[in-house]
């Protein structure tokens, strides 16, 4: 089947030899990092809350002759795991966390597990077993080459939210390492230059005066004025903003009952746009309109900061390396039930799927603007980092559904997630063999910065918000 497959794929000069033993051996342990992935799926748990996940992976890191250090960045789920030495020190981050309200079977229609419980809709069990995967081939073949250089894994917790990575950049994790090899679950297998959007919020709390809604509304100050009023300027802001932003917010407390004045109300807004800086003067604003709702209902604000990612900075040099690596890994083919299951999935998506299949490798020199905020984006200012996707869920689906926590279960899952191993192995591997390129990555990183330097407003006083997927 691998000889036909390739057949499809591009020609390009693969030096037989190096390149296979690294994919023999993704391929000894692929049925238990599949597993591993499945275990994983099997028990979701939400950021900064994924003992069984991060103890796992460590376990089999470990068992696998990684030297791990558990408890990073003051982060019970945050880890390191280290082979070899001396430079290139290449990164594979491996994510675990799930998102709440996604519990769903493996099957082709919504069918949840637990009704209301977490489920891998963006399909993170896949996400951190294929990192391990690859670590492990990678470590093997350093070791049996005899090759200079560290492979390190990095369990960073807390994707969805909870930012880990950025804690990690605080610690210092990041100072030594030369490239971060990243991919996430997607619907195609594909590498460019694509980005992520930045994204900033928070909670934003208005603090008024209760009072007897009938009997004595004058000497109340609704909190709930003040927020609505705050939204209402976010709303003619938006038409004054620049194109790509984005604003979302939900309202978490308007108050609880219609005969008292509210003295307390929350709302829990992000803003994105694809560039961290311009960002910044958009979230200003928005707190202006805060200030505003407060001043103008008498009542006072407070804001807590959320989620604070930067937009993803390509990396010319790597992607070419990860390109290269996803031409030789090649796609996958369904079975006939693989088949089966991924057309009544895409029959459940309302809109005809106009998406390459799993068989096909895309690599190109694109840069489409992102879509979706990552703490990935944060650590590619700090180090070169290219990343990747592979088609882990059907074509069509996108992340954070229940259909694509239904397909991070399945042998489909499985498949997009060796494909991702099998490019992570052989990227890294390009990079142990030529260590210029590891010099020329950090140039195009360089170029790409333009002296600009990486900002975040999560402070740095190395406290994770451990409770923000929970409270
Ligand atoms: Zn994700």
């Amino acid at each position: 089947m691998c000889n036909r497959l390739l057949l499809l794929l591009p020609l390009v000069a693969a030096p037989v030899g190096a390149a296979d033993d690294v994919l023999a051996r993704v391929a000894a342990h692929a049925e238990r990092f599949g597993a591993v992935s499945r275990q994983i799926w099997e028990t979701p748990e939400l950021g900064f809350h994924e003992n069984k996940s991060a103890a796992l992976l460590e376990q089999e890191l470990r068992a696998n002759g990684f030297e791990v250090r558990a408890g990073v960045a003051n982060m019970p789920t945050g880890f390191t795991a280290s082979y070899g030495s001396g430079s290139p020190v290449i990164v594979l981050m491996g994510e675990f966390d799930a998102l709440p309200g996604l519990s769903q079977k493996d099957e082709p229609e919504q069918a949840a597990v637990t009704a209301g419980a977490p489920g891998h809709g963006c399909g993170h069990n896949l996400l951190g077993s294929a990192a391990a995967l690859a670590g492990v081939a990678i470590k093997e073949e350093l070791q049996a080459r005899g090759l200079k250089g560290t492979i390190r894994y990095y369990g960073t917790p807390a994707e969805e939210g909870g930012g880990g990575k950025i804690y990690m950049i605080h610690a210092g994790l990041f100072r030594d390492v030369d490239a971060v090899l990243a991919w996430h679950p997607g619907d195609s297998n594909r590498v460019n230059l694509g980005s992520s959007l930045a994204n900033n919020g928070g909670r934003f709390r208005f603090y008024g005066v209760a009072s007897h809604a009938a009997a004595a509304p004058d000497r109340g100050r609704s909190a709930l004025d003040g927020l609505m009023i705050m939204l209402n300027a976010v709303e003619f802001l938006r038409e004054h903003v620049p194109q790509e932003t984005r604003i979302h917010y939900i309202i978490t407390n308007g108050g609880a009952a219609p005969n008292v004045v509210p003295a307390f109300a929350e709302a829990n807004l992000v803003a994105r746009h694809p560039d961290s800086q311009v960002l910044d003067g958009i979230f200003e604003r928005i707190m202006n309109c805060a200030r505003a709702g407060a001043l103008a209902s008498g009542t006072r604000m407070e804001f807590e900061q959320g989620t604070n990612y930067a937009n993803t900075l390509p990396n010319d040099e790597l992607s070419a390396v990860l390109g290269r690596a996803m031409q030789k890994a090649g796609g996958y083919e369904y079975t006939p039930a693989e088949r089966e299951f991924a057309g009544k999935l895409q029959a459940t998506l309302g809109a005809e799927v106009k998406r390459a299949g799993p068989e096909h490798v895309q690599v190109d020199k694109s840069e489409p603007p992102g879509v979706a905020s990552t703490d990935a984006g944060d650590v590619s200012w700090v180090v070169p980092l290219a990343s990747f996707t592979t088609a882990t869920f059907v074509p069509g689906v996108g992340a954070h559904t229940w259909q694509a926590a239904a397909c991070a279960g399945t042998s489909i899952g499985r498949k997009g997630m060796l494909v991702a191993a099998r490019t992570l192995a052989l990227g890294a591997m390009e990079i142990y063999e030529n260590p210029g390129e590891a010099a020329a990555a950090r140039e195009a990183y360089r170029k790409r910065l333009a002296g600009r330097k990486w900002t975040s407003h999560i402070p740095a006083d190395g406290k994770p918000p451990l409770d923000y997927a929970t409270k």
